[in-house]
């Protein structure tokens, strides 16, 4: 199995080096960068796990080829791929079908391949309601979700799952706050009801400050990193240590850096704390639904994935 990166060349003319691979390659995750996608080994240990003799590739593509790069597939015998930074957003126009979620997300991060048509699904937000299930035995749609990184598009993708599950509370919050201000304006319909829940919106953009953060974190069960800070062990602190105390969930997106300062400031605090592999390994087992119509095996995909990320 190959740990290789390839490039759109590998995709033309009917992708013969891809098919000539052992076994043949029938999936893959489009980025660029790409090199470091913990995606192929945990697909590679399901296609194994399932028998079937196929493989997952990474393949760099940048912004300037995806056009060509989707159009290739069919002929290229996939089944389908991941898309992953930068094209989440700039891949919809170039699908036949978006499903209405994603739709509302504005980004795709996987697409299946029927016949000549390209139909894009976003299982990131799905995968994030199993991993928050997984991790603190809670269901999305009971909580009060402060959510960090509100204006990318992990964060977006979120946020409309968060309104979709009709969890209690979302507040958004995000470093350029006029993001956070459209999104929200863009989710009020599902916030509007009669249910209380105390004298407090239900649905706010807020600034990134200490003392709007405190307030608003008294009011919260579960805090989202979906900001990209935190990547690096080096990144600078996300919040204040003084605002995080003990009744909090805190899940971080990011997975890269096992357990990020907002995770080990949060553990100090005696929060409940999960980093983003479980949601990884969701969207992972999400999409390999789509592609497969089959049951992912969920443990032997999750083995693969720590294993992966220990030797990284
Ligand atoms: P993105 O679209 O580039 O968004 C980046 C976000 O981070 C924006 O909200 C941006 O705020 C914010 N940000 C960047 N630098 C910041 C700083 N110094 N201070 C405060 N906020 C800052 O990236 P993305 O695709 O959403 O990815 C974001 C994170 O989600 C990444 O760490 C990625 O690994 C993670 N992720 C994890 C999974 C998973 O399965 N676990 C899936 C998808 C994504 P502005 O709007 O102000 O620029």
């Amino acid at each position: 199995m190959s740990a290789e990166c390839y490039t759109i060349e590998a995709l033309l003319n009917g992708a013969p080096s891809l098919r000539a691979l052992n076994p043949p390659a029938r999936l893959a995750v489009f980025g660029d960068p790409v090199a470091h996608s913990a995606s192929p080994p945990m697909h590679n240990a399901a296609l194994r796990h399932l028998g079937l003799p196929w493989q997952y590739v990474r393949l760099r593509i940048t912004p300037e080829e995806l056009a060509t790069a989707l159009r290739q597939l069919s002929a290229a015998g996939f089944l389908g791929v991941n898309v992953t930074i930068p094209h989440k957003t700039s891949v919809l126009p170039y699908l036949h079908s978006v499903e209405p979620a994603a739709q509302r997300m504005g980004a795709v991060n996987t697409i299946l391949v029927e016949g000549d048509q390209l139909r894009g699904f976003n299982t990131d937000g799905p995968g994030l309601v199993r991993a928050i299930r997984e991790e603190f035995a809670v269901d999305l749609k009971d909580l009060r979700v402060l959510l960090l990184g509100a204006g990318g598009g992990a964060g977006r993708a979120i946020a409309v799952q968060c309104a979709m599950e009709g969890c209690e509370r979302l507040v958004l919050v995000n470093r350029t706050q006029e993001k956070a201000q459209q999104l929200a304006r863009e989710l009020e319909e599902f916030f509007r009801s009669d249910r209380l829940v105390g004298p407090v919106n239900r649905l706010m953009a807020i600034p990134w400050e200490d003392s709007a953060l405190r307030e608003q974190i008294e009011q919260t069960d579960l805090i989202i990193n979906a900001s990209s800070v935190g990547m690096r062990l080096s990144d600078s602190p996300l919040l204040s240590q003084s605002l995080l105390t003990p009744n909090l969930m805190i899940y971080d997106t990011v997975y890269s850096a096992g357990k990020s300062r907002l995770l080990q400031d949060g553990e100090q605090a005696g929060a409940r704390t999960a980093n983003g592999l479980s949601m990884l390994l969701h969207q992972g087992a999400l999409a390999l639904e789509i592609w497969l119509n089959a049951v992912p095996p969920l443990e032997v995909m999750r083995q693969a994935l720590q294993q992966h990320q220990a030797q990284n």
